[in-house]
């Protein structure tokens, strides 16, 4: 690419993200929408960059991987924060359950069957090994709603990798979630919460938003199913974000405690729902 085209490419990146930010802040930056409008939010109008080629090749880029079609859009470019965003606005008793590390087809599945059996969405941070690995489950968490968000490609500690390689594992990841999921993440969430500024700036540059939790059910310990659901009865507020599993271990207490607790939040009044970034 050629320095001009490259000056011109930034200019208007920046100002994308200026409009953006502006808006974000006027509109409190994100907030809980209604059903599968927040889900499928429709891509944001914003003069962002077309294209998504990488400042840098990587290995990936090299492998055929995805295939062949237009030229992806990279989703409306958040601004660098400097920590993650670990709960939701919305309106009334609204929260937010999410999985990470899957999908897993021993026990993904079943969480679906669950969210599905209540018609409720949730977010998934995948990696994008298991993305690769298991495509049908991110067509299944398409077809019923849920949001995917990117959870890198191999779980690694973000803050022991160069910029370089914290670019490949969360781009890499963005491109499989886009080709088996149907679109390009607007959320990620850095292995183990241990985000740096290069993880930020880098999510924010591929058009995703840094989201932690409130509640940790530390379900990966294996405590029990009922610990596990106590936890989320315990930590159950306005705007909670529950961090739960569906792989990386046995997570068959991460199911069952599922099918507890969920009818049990629906039954106090909460409305379960996915987050919705606002954008013009
Ligand atoms: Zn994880």
């Amino acid at each position: 690419m050629k320095k001009d085209q490259l000056t011109s490419r930034r200019r208007a990146l920046l100002a994308g993200a200026a409009a953006l930010g502006a808006a974000g802040a006027a509109a409190g930056l994100f907030g809980l929408g209604a059903g599968e409008e927040a889900v499928r939010a429709p891509a944001p109008a914003a003069p962002g960059p077309p294209a998504r080629r990488p400042l840098r090749p990587s290995a990936y880029r090299l492998q055929p991987l995805t295939g062949y079609g237009p030229p992806r859009a990279v989703p409306g470019r958040p601004p660098v924060r400097r920590r993650p965003l670990l709960s939701v606005s919305g309106i009334g008793r609204t929260m937010v359950l999410t999985f990470d590390d899957g999908p897993d087809p021993r026990y993904t599945p079943d969480i679906l069957d669950t969210l599905r059996a209540y018609d409720v969405r949730a977010m998934f941070f995948v990696c994008g090994e298991m993305a690769a690995a298991h495509p049908h489950l991110l067509v299944r968490m398409a077809d019923e709603g849920h949001v995917v968000g990117n959870h890198t490609w191999s779980h690694p500690l973000l803050t022991r990798l160069t910029g370089a390689r914290i670019r490949t594992e969360m781009e890499r990841t963005c491109d499989v979630i886009e080709d088996t999921y149907g679109e390009r993440p607007r959320w990620f969430r850095a292995p183990y919460g241990a985000w740096n500024r290069a993880a930020f700036r880098i999510g924010a540059e591929l058009g995703m938003e840094p989201l932690a939790w409130t509640v940790d059910t530390l379900d990966w310990t294996e405590p029990g199913t009922r610990t596990i659901v106590d936890r989320v009865a315990d930590g159950a507020a306005p705007g909670v974000v529950v961090l739960s599993h569906d792989a990386g271990g046995d997570r068959s207490q991460s199911v069952r405690a599922l099918r507890s607790y969920l009818p049990e939040l629906l039954d106090a009044g909460y409305r379960i729902t996915v987050p919705s970034r606002l954008q013009v």
